[in-house]
């Protein structure tokens, strides 16, 4: 290997080693908790976004089960709508704080081999919308992260062009690999009057949750739909079985990025409101396999000692470390493999029995 090369010298960008990488973050993160992380958090609801109600209940408390950043989140739901939700709420410093490195940065190869491998969910999310227009002409996939959903949409939509919009920098990744005809990047609603009326079907899956105002996100998705366009969404499912049975260890919940968590009811009668007429709504459909397997995993790597992150104050793991992770996640492998195979055997009744953890709804423009 040469280093003439400035390309393949290690120290730049993503190919620094990951312990380097980890160090070169380590001192902005220290600067940022060094005042707690309260500063992160609007002020407490006493009411439902959704509905107004004042007959709030805590759901769940709970902490950072995937990058283990510290702080405590809090879900409460409405008695009177079912809509679940964040409260207090992040604020923007606190979710420029969370996001950072999980989509973008250190865990950005991560999930793009996560995303990727995910060809099957999004086939089936596309194909959804076919019966309802074969061919649409302009499509516009909103937090399309990396743009792999575009891709997969591409071969069940070969003449339809695709672009992603998406508050990271991975949507301009995906405009220069081919991806996407365009890469938006930013937040709909400011983006939305300048694309008014263009496009024939928008989707939204899995993203819905992790915004700041739901209501406010559809009103856009009206905006830039033609009449008669279609509005593909996907979300995760409050009402889900699984949400009670699991608890904290249901994937879903994600904190701290999931914000709200409607029920299908609520977003039905939320549409119809705006002037979409509900085509479909399914539930087992888009019921996605893995709770248990989540659970278990998200148990285990809470048990076993952490690798190393920036937001930890210590320096890289010592010895004994290093060692008991493997040794324990070794040890639950059995456990992983029972859970993964309960998964795909309770999933073709999930729908009926009230288990699916999410459900999806098309929606006409009519108005
Ligand atoms: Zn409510």
């Amino acid at each position: 290997m040469t280093t003439a090369d400035p390309e393949q010298a290690p120290a730049r960008g993503t190919t620094a080693h990951p312990t380097e990488r980890v160090a070169a973050l380590r001192p902005a993160y220290q600067a940022d908790l060094a005042h707690g992380t309260d500063r992160f958090f609007h002020r407490r609801r006493t009411d439902c976004p959704w509905c107004a109600s004042a007959a709030l209940r805590t759901r769940l408390r709970t902490t950072d089960l995937l990058q283990h950043k510290p702080g405590r989140f809090t879900l409460d739901t409405c008695e009177d709508c079912g809509h679940t939700f964040q409260n207090p709420q992040l604020n923007a410093k606190g979710l420029e704080f969370y996001y950072r490195d999980f989509y973008d940065g250190l865990g950005e190869e991560r999930l793009g081999k996560t995303f990727s491998a995910r060809t099957g969910v999004h086939r089936k999310q596309a194909r959804s919308v076919l019966p309802h227009d074969p061919a649409p002409r302009y499509w516009l996939d909103v937090g399309t992260g990396h743009g792999h959903f575009c891709t997969t949409a591409r071969d069940v939509f070969p003449s339809t062009t695709f672009d992603g919009l998406d508050h990271s920098q991975g949507v301009e990744l995906a405009e220069r690999a081919g991806r996407l005809r365009r890469g938006l990047r930013g937040e709909l609603p400011e983006l939305a009057p300048r694309l008014a009326g263009l496009y024939d079907v928008v989707s939204m899956l899995h993203y819905l949750e992790h915004t700041t105002d739901p209501s406010r996100e559809l009103a856009s998705a009206r905006q830039v739909l033609r009449p008669g366009g279609l509005l593909l969404i996907e979300v995760p499912d409050p009402r889900s079985r699984s949400a009670r049975l699991l608890g904290r260890w249901w994937l879903p919940w994600l904190q701290p990025q999931h914000l709200h968590l409607a029920p299908a009811a609520n977003l039905r009668r939320r549409l119809e409101a705006l002037g979409f007429t509900v085509v479909l709504e399914q539930h087992g459909e888009a019921h996605d396999p893995i709770d248990l397997l989540a659970a278990v995993w998200l148990f285990l790597d809470r048990l076993a000692p952490r690798e190393d992150a920036p937001w930890h104050p210590g320096g890289p793991p010592g010895r004994l470390r290093r060692v008991l992770r493997p040794a324990l996640l070794l040890a639950g492998a059995p456990l992983l493999v029972a859970a993964m195979l309960l998964d795909r055997l309770l999933a073709p009744v999930a729908g009926r029995t009230g288990f699916s953890n999410a459900y999806r709804l098309l929606a006409r423009r009519t108005t």
